[in-house]
């Protein structure tokens, strides 16, 4: 089955990272289209899966966008639409990763006479996308999509809350190689030397710098923790978040933690710097879709405490293989850190159950057997 990815970003979000493994056991027949370039292209070159940047200007339609905004971007869709067109007619399927691609693929998938294939990395709530673009979505699912795949149940039940047609939609969720996530001591040691972390309790946060990513709760939940905790930011502002990115840096300052707050800025070694913390925390203020970082974070056998909505609440059982906090509340967090520095056994233990099932239940060969499984099931009798 020959397949026509198409994804908006240019920078490697989750679902960027996501689609690369998603892409990789097709290609030798699959194009990944992108609606802007960055550094998410150079990441699908290395992987080997062919890439082209398939728009000229980027799409001037976000997340919150209102429906004169959307239609003001039809000159910027209507050349992009029929590029897609022509890109479609060599494959047998659109495959759309992000919610632009949604749209694009689907009117793509009505003048190619290609099926349609929505990948739904998002909840659509009011708290994330305005009610147009809602609406948009998922008309576009309902009415061209013959499967949308939701990576949580968290985002499904959103998509239908929306108005979206239960009957096309499986969920799967995100898949991870293990062995990624195994690595030696002797690399974490020089690490933490590296970053001057030595004899500290080192909370890691990994998430794009956006205020919803509660960055700031964390930052609070530290003050209020003995001296030797520290934290790690890694991640940068993806999408212009700057202003928020200068506030994290004043809040940082006002509470007098700038030995014991540290920004790494947008890093390629997650699972080296991962392996270096003592505790991963997820902050997430509104549902999180899925939560890559947490999965992550199990994989290489540290605990993690996430914010307990959306998608973590699927990932994380309480006391079992991680920790759940009430999202927004530093001191429930501050708490949290606190029993963890306590109780290092108990909590390794805990750590250590997370990897062993993470590893099963998140592996990226089962997920992408599921994947091309439902691809199978909905379209081989049709393209073969
Ligand atoms: N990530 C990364 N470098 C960074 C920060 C984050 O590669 O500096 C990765 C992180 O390891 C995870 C992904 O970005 O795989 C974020 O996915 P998640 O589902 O947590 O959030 P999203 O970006 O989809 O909102």
């Amino acid at each position: 089955m020959k397949i026509l990815f198409l994804d908006q970003s240019g920078k490697p979000g989750g679902a960027e990272l996501c689609l690369i493994d998603i892409a990789k056991p097709y290609r030798d027949r699959c194009l990944v289209g992108l609606f802007a370039d960055g550094s998410f292209r150079d990441l699908l070159l290395s992987a080997h899966i062919p890439v082209e940047v398939l728009a000229t200007s980027q799409i001037q339609v976000r997340k919150e966008s209102s429906l004169g905004q959307g239609l003001a971007s039809l000159s910027q869709l209507i050349p992009l639409v029929g590029k897609v067109v022509r890109k479609a007619r060599k494959y047998d399927l659109i495959y759309a990763n992000t919610q632009k691609a949604l749209v694009v693929g689907a009117l793509a998938s009505f003048f190619s006479r290609r099926p349609l294939v929505y990948h739904l990395h998002d909840i659509l709530s009011p708290e994330h996308f305005s009610k147009t673009n809602r609406r948009i979505a998922v008309t576009s699912a309902n009415r061209f999509a013959s499967l949308v795949i939701a990576n949580s149940q968290a985002s499904l039940n959103a998509f239908v809350a929306a108005g979206g047609r239960q009957d096309l939609a499986a969920i799967v969720y995100n898949g991870f190689d293990p062995k990624v996530y195994q690595i030696p001591e002797s690399d974490v040691s020089q690490i933490r030397q590296h970053l001057g972390l030595h004899k500290q309790f080192v909370i890691g946060h990994f998430s794009r710098l956006a205020p919803w990513k509660g960055q700031h709760i964390l930052i609070e939940a530290i003050a209020q923790c003995p001296e030797n905790v520290t934290a790690i930011l890694v991640g940068d502002a993806l999408f212009g978040e700057q202003d928020y990115v200068q506030q994290l840096h004043q809040q940082v300052t006002a509470l007098g933690l700038e030995k014991r707050v540290k920004f790494l800025g947008f890093r390629s070694d997650i699972p080296l710097l991962m392996t270096a913390c003592d505790l991963i925390a997820h902050t997430s203020t509104s549902p999180e879709p899925f939560g890559r970082v947490i999965v992550e974070a199990m994989l290489c056998g540290k605990p993690v405490v996430a914010a307990k909505a959306g998608g973590a609440i699927e990932l994380v059982e309480q006391g079992v293989n991680g920790f759940l906090v009430t999202p927004g509340n530093p001191q429930e967090l501050a708490q949290t850190i606190i029993t963890c520095l306590q109780e290092t056994e108990k909590t390794m233990v805990i750590a250590r159950h997370a990897r062993a099932t993470a590893s099963q239940r998140f592996d990226v060969a089962t997920i992408n057997q599921q994947i091309s499984q439902l691809l199978e099931k909905k379209f081989i009798s049709k393209t073969d």
